[in-house]
Parts: C-alpha cells; sequence; structure tokens
C-alpha cells in the first residue's frame, strides 16, 4: 500500500487543469474503472455533470442522498436525469425517517449545533456506509461558488469517504456553466427557475433574494455560521492533512506513472 497525499497531486492537478470537463470524466473512468462514482444533490451543477455523462457515454454511477425531506422538483428532476439520459442514478436513505428521527432527538435543525447532527444523520451516513466501495467520487464543485470552495482543486483528498475526490467543474464559471445548460438544453432542477440558487432539503432552503450571497437561502434560519453541511471535503477544516491509503499500483495510476492517458 502507498499513501497518497493532497501534496502529491499538486503537479497531477496542474496537468489534469488543462483538461475540459469531459476529458476529466474520461480520465477517471479510465485510472478508477468501476471504482468511480459520481455524487448529486440534483442542483444545476450536479445535472451538468449528468449531461455530459450521457452525452460522453462514460459509464459512471450517479449516487443520490434522499434525506426523506427533499422537494419534490428535486425527486422528478432525479427521475428525469435517469430515464433521459440512460443513467445509472443509485439513490440512498438515512436510516431514520424525518419523523423517526424527531420524536427520538427533537427537531434538530432549528439549531446549529443540531443542524449538524442532522446534516450528518440525513446526508453523510448514508453515504459512509458505502466507504470501500469507490476510490473516487466525482462531484460538482466549482471555485465560481466562492468561500471554502473558491480553492478547490480538481483533485482533492476525502479522508471522510476514504477516496479521490474529482471536480471536473472546479474552473467553470457560472458563465460558462449557464451557457452549457443553455447549448444542451440540459435538465435542471426547476427551483433554479424560481428563485433558488442552491438546493438541499426543503426544511432549510429558501429562495434568495437578488443581490444576496448565493448561498443566503440555505439555513437562512440558522444565520451565516450554518451554510455547509460537511459533505464535501473543501467545506471541512483546512488545517488538516489528509491523506489516503491505496494499492501502489492505483497510486500509479492516479498520478500518471504508468500511464499517460491525458496527462
Ligand atoms: S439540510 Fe436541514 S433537514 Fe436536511 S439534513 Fe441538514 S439540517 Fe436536516
Amino acid at each position: 500500500m502507498a499513501r497518497l497525499t493532497q501534496a502529491d497531486l499538486a503537479s497531477v492537478n496542474e496537468k489534469l487543469e488543462q483538461r475540459t470537463p469531459q476529458e476529466l470524466l474520461l480520465w477517471a473512468k479510465e485510472v478508477f474503472g468501476d471504482r468511480v462514482a459520481a455524487i448529486s444533490a440534483m442542483q444545476e451543477a450536479g445535472c451538468v455533470i449528468s449531461h455530459m455523462l450521457h452525452s460522453t457515454g462514460v459509464k459512471i454511477p450517479v449516487l443520490f442522498v434522499d434525506t426523506g425531506v427533499n422537494f419534490q422538483e428535486t425527486l422528478d428532476t432525479r427521475d428525469r436525469l435517469a430515464s433521459e439520459y440512460g443513467l445509472e442514478i443509485i439513490t440512498f436513505h438515512p436510516e431514520l425517517s424525518m419523523e423517526e428521527q424527531t420524536a427520538k432527538y427533537g427537531i434538530l435543525y432549528l439549531t446549529p449545533e443540531g443542524q449538524k447532527q442532522c446534516c450528518h444523520m440525513r446526508k453523510v451516513d448514508p453515504l459512509l456506509k458505502i466507504i470501500g466501495t469507490y476510490d473516487a467520487m466525482i462531484g460538482s464543485l466549482r471555485r465560481a461558488e466562492g468561500g471554502k470552495r473558491s480553492m478547490a482543486p480538481i483533485l482533492q483528498i476525502d479522508d471522510e469517504m476514504k477516496a479521490v475526490r474529482i471536480n471536473p467543474l472546479a474552473l467553470v464559471t457560472d458563465e460558462q456553466l449557464h451557457g452549457y445548460i443553455a447549448e444542451h438544453n440540459v435538465i435542471v432542477n426547476p427551483l433554479h427557475h424560481q428563485g433558488f440558487s442552491t438546493i438541499g432539503c426543503n426544511r432549510c432552503t429558501t429562495p434568495v433574494m437578488p443581490g444576496e450571497p448565493k448561498r443566503a437561502g440555505r439555513w437562512r434560519h440558522l444565520g451565516p455560521w450554518s451554510v455547509y453541511c460537511g459533505i464535501n471535503p473543501s467545506d471541512r477544516d483546512p488545517s488538516k492533512a489528509p491523506y489516503l491509503e491505496f494499492p501502489d499500483e492505483l497510486v500509479d495510476r492516479i498520478l500518471g506513472r504508468k500511464s499517460d492517458f491525458m496527462i
């Protein structure tokens, strides 16, 4: 086994930044084979990744966590992407229904501490149960989102999921994203047309007023300290130096030592 750190990924990240998102999806399939999946909350960037998987024909499943309190529009978007783009979308659920959770713990999402616990149980735990299934997970973070995501690298160590997080859209601007959606008539969550700039659970997401930050509609009732759910490595404590332990041969492939594919 070999240790893979964020520092090890620096030079490969520099090279991958020259590639298009579609080329990065091909690279991911080439390097990780069947041990790579995309993860999507059915927001517009995730829908763009889904369209790119469809248009390139790269067979990578899409993972979706149904928290049990998603908007119906979000579930409908998932179903449309699966049927119209022919994607394999795998849905995960929390252990407890929201009713069971509330009976046991109270209404958690009404306090900052409770929100962390609720997001962990409903969004993070269902994915933690599949640790070891995938060596890489494709996300849809973009630097243009700002905040903690403004430095999101293409490849990032996700020590919680024990996988490499791949952000093929890291360098894509808002204009480029919306241009792609318009040009390809991408299926997107219709809530984006109703004032929602980002979309999470129906308990904790509201539309955003003109001039407000994009994530102002997330956990609005809790104030500005709760703006992430903790599912993305970019949103966690940056002072940690996480690492992964992978077979030597996989580390060689990730770093391009034994294959010159795309690098
Ligand atoms: S967004 Fe709100 S309802 Fe959804 S998991 Fe987090 S705290 Fe719970």
